[in-house]
């Protein structure tokens, strides 16, 4: 209770973790995930019998079996508020294979247990507006962009053109970026069509060697409009579902031309997103968003009266325990 309540005093900033299952299907397999409980998460090599582990205090911590229903009922709250006019973000953050597609989309072959927040989000806001109809009118549309490069391009075009497009500050209509598609939905179907959509589009560009997805952030964003039937005022909300870029260290010895620009780039803003969440939750006066175009972006949604999710994904492989350290040490500096 008194965790809560400091977490309270620190803003509305939460810190998730979940850890993905090891892929190949062993059961005695080592993990470097050597305990958790209680949002607690232990980091070490198993050899080392206690030596040299590590302790990390999140909000919630996930293993490895829990489902993506399990993870979206803990967001549940969260998402909810958007449809009384609070803004919201939710990051995935880790690094490339650690599983933020799958919890933010779901895996490729989608049966509808594993369907991910972006899906659940938009289907549990219909599900409320139509529980609230006799009192409230909602609308919902959403946008579907991609920051690759310190570039914007839409997601929801349907014409295969790959504009760039201009961040607004100065929020037109509240949307900070007032040229992409704004598209309105209305059904969970309307929702599959237009994941279906974006996740063309973000392939386009990409080949087997060089997937774009891991290094780029993608962002699905809600704008909720809500008029009180007996009152006539009206309230608005946003939320932005964002799949980060995978935050691995690339090898600068080894990284050159369009890969060593791209992980310059990635590394510039997640590094400034860092520094806004940590600057938020540190109540410092100035708060750098401008350093970055995913933190320009999210500017509206960060601080103040919006809340933030931030979700980090490890895997449990032993020779992954370096980068599965640095993302937790990241984590670490906002919760
Ligand atoms: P990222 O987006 O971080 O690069 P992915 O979401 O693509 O990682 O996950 C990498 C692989 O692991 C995919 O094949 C995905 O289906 C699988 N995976 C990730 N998380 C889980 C999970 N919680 N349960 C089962 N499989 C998972
Ligand atoms: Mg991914």
């Amino acid at each position: 209770r008194l965790y809560n309540q400091v977490q309270d005093l620190k803003g509305s900033i939460r810190v998730y973790c979940r850890v993905r299952p090891c892929l190949s299907g062993q059961l005695n397999y080592l993990s470097s995930v050597q305990h958790i409980e209680d949002g607690i998460i232990t980091i070490g090599t198993p050899s080392k019998n206690g030596k040299g582990h590590r302790s990390f205090s999140f909000n919630k911590v996930f293993g490895p079996s829990a489902t993506q229903a399990e993870v979206f009922s803990d967001m549940q709250p969260l998402i909810r508020s958007v449809l009384d006019g609070y803004n919201v973000c939710i990051f995935a953050y880790g690094q490339t294979g650690s599983g933020k597609t799958y919890t933010m989309s779901g895996p490729k072959e989608l049966a509808e247990k594993s369907r991910g927040v972006n899906y659940r989000a938009l289907s549990d806001l219909f599900l409320i507006a139509d529980q609230r109809k006799e009192t409230f009118l909602y609308e919902v549309s959403v946008q579907m962009i991609e920051i690759y490069n310190e570039q914007v391009r839409d997601l929801l075009v349907t014409d295969g053109t790959n504009r760039r497009l201009e961040i607004r500050n100065s929020s037109h209509k509240g949307l900070s970026v007032p040229d992409a598609n704004l598209v309105s939905v209305s059904s969970t179907s309307d929702i599959i069509d237009l994941m279906n959509l974006g996740q063309r589009n973000r392939a386009v560009g990409a080949t087997a060697l060089n997937d774009r997805s891991s290094r780029s952030h993608s962002c699905l964003t809600v704008h909720v409009q809500g008029r009180d039937l007996t009152s006539g005022t009206s309230i608005r909300g946003c939320m932005h579902l964002v799949d980060l870029a995978g935050s691995e260290r690339v090898d600068k010895s080894e990284a050159t031309g369009e890969r060593l620009k791209e992980a310059q780039h990635i590394n510039k803003s997640l590094s400034a997103l860092g520094d806004v969440i940590s600057s938020l939750a540190q109540k410092n006066p100035h708060i750098p968003y401008r350093n970055s175009k995913l933190t320009q972006l999210l500017q509206d949604s960060l601080g103040g009266q919006a809340k933030t999710l931030m979700f980090v994904h490890i895997g449990p492989e032993v020779d992954a325990i370096g980068e599965t350290l640095s993302t937790l040490k990241f984590a670490e500096r906002v919760a």
